[in-house]
């Protein structure tokens, strides 16, 4: 158990950019663009020790359930809860200047935040308004993870792996564009919350009187969360989970799936015990290793760790998935497979989703960096060797591979592999579906033309599984 040290509130608590906002009552700075005042919203002097925590003030312990979690014990029990690259505690991160005098666009200029000066899991965390919780109709339909509806809490996670390219899928949102060109901060240094997101999320569930609005007894749907942080990376993050998957389960009939790296998924299961039958938990273990996974998986839960959670819920009765996901490339794809469904205990998991790395951006390129600066050379140069235009055929066996040896080891009726589908060959993988292939992409649904505005506001159809 770690104690969380005690800490005085920095004055000033969080601070806000742009006047208005959902965030009544709190104490905010206000940073005007006309302004000429360059704001350092951490001082060196404020920062302290290596435990340094600075505190956002009434916001942050709002938005965390109204505990102050440096009070609490963090119950580590299932396992380490974070990699050995974290600083201990996880406190600190990196200095935060804003600088009111860059460039935005109009659109930019126009996006609020708030900079709690808090940090968690070691980045620090900002916060935007909530427009809306849940989007009714998501890509992870296709993925099969969902009957369409989706939910977050957040757009930037608090863990760091290489090849997460959500980045790639909020490329074009202007809060988070500003939050990055205002502090010079890259997306995976920063962690951004919605502010205050149950009063939303609860009016999309409930009507002004109070009634629910999803009130079809035949509707079991299966919603998913999170398309882009994780559910349980922090104590206040699983309050938070915990607080929004109770008011789904209280005011719909729908089923909830969610997926973490994080063991406080133990957590968020205990506090919804009275739901078991409506909640399905998945650890997303690709690999097994725990010092190649957190050589590229900064941040979360070791492998180890999630598993001890994942087999903690198949012993008590939770409903559980697998997600062997991200595969690396493999020297023995058959080994690899007997060993996953072996430690996931494939036959107590309702379904077992997998898949190889996802390429978009530089999510590659960062995999291979990591793997190199952990010593992982050999690793680095496979991955290298199926990466980049000149090496797609190389790539495509490197997906067969693992979905043929997958195949052999889990029932189709499992199996959800999911498989973005190079031009050229399409015919191969549609053979695969009964094997359980879950085909995605442009080449299966269609190029689709988005105009500039359905680009901004695509949070609707991310597609990014990201994990
Ligand atoms: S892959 Fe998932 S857990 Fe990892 S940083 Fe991205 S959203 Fe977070």
């Amino acid at each position: 158990m770690i104690q969380f040290p005690r800490r005085p509130c920095p004055p000033g608590g969080a601070e806000k950019h742009k006047l208005g906002g959902a965030s009544k009552g709190i104490m905010t700075h206000i940073i005007k663009k006309s302004g000429n005042n360059h704001i350092t919203s951490t001082a060196p002097s404020d920062r302290g020790g290596p435990n340094h925590r600075q505190d956002g003030g009434p916001l942050a312990r709002e938005a965390s359930g109204g505990v102050d979690d440096r009070a609490e014990p963090v119950d580590t029990s299932p396992g380490p809860l974070t990699s050995p690259s974290l600083p201990p505690g996880g406190l600190t991160g990196p200095e935060v200047n804003i600088n009111p005098k860059v460039e935005l666009t109009a659109r930019q200029a126009k996006a609020d935040y708030v900079w709690t000066r808090t940090y968690r899991n070691g980045k620090p965390v900002f916060r935007v308004p909530t427009k809306r919780v849940i989007s009714p109709k998501s890509a992870f339909l296709h993925k099969k993870l969902c009957d369409g509806p989706t939910f977050t809490l957040g757009l930037s996670c608090f863990f760091s792996c290489l090849f997460c390219y959500v980045f790639s899928v909020l490329c074009r949102n202007s809060a988070v564009l500003r939050i990055m060109k205002e502090t010079g901060l890259t997306f995976d240094q920063i962690a951004i919350e919605r502010d205050d997101p149950l009063p939303v999320l609860r009016s999309h569930l409930l009507n002004q009187k109070g009634r629910r609005k999803f009130n079809d007894p035949g509707d079991h749907r299966v919603i998913y969360a999170s398309p882009l942080v994780d559910v349980a990376a922090n104590l206040p993050t699983v309050r938070q989970t915990i607080g929004a998957c109770r008011l789904i389960l209280e005011t719909t009939g729908w089923q909830i799936r969610l997926l973490s790296k994080s063991a406080l998924l133990k957590t968020v299961a205990e506090a919804l015990a009275d739901y078991k039958d409506r909640v399905i938990y998945g650890l997303s273990t690709g690999t097994f290793d725990d010092k190649l996974a957190m050589s590229f998986e900064l941040h979360t839960s070791s492998p180890t760790a999630r598993l001890r959670t994942l087999h903690w819920l198949q012993d008590n009765g939770y409903r559980t998935y697998g997600m062997i996901c991200p595969i690396l490339r493999q020297v023995d794809y058959a080994a690899f497979a007997a060993e996953a469904v072996s430690k996931i205990r494939m036959d107590r998991c309702e379904h077992v989703w997998a898949e190889v790395i996802n390429v978009r951006g530089k999510s590659l390129v960062k995999t291979c960096a990591g793997l190199r600066a952990a010593g992982f050379d050999k690793e680095a140069d496979m991955v290298e060797a199926v990466s980049g235009p000149k090496h797609k055929s190389a790539w495509e066996g490197y997906a067969r591979q693992s979905l043929l040896a997958l195949s052999r080891v889990v029932p189709p009726e499992k199996l959800r592999f999911l498989q973005y589908v190079q031009e050229g060959h399409l015919e191969w993988w549609r053979r695969q579906e009964p094997l359980g292939a879950v085909l995605l992409g442009a080449s299966v649904f269609g190029k689709k033309k988005r105009s500039r505005k359905a680009a901004v506001n695509k949070e609707a159809s991310l597609t990014s599984l990201g994990r």
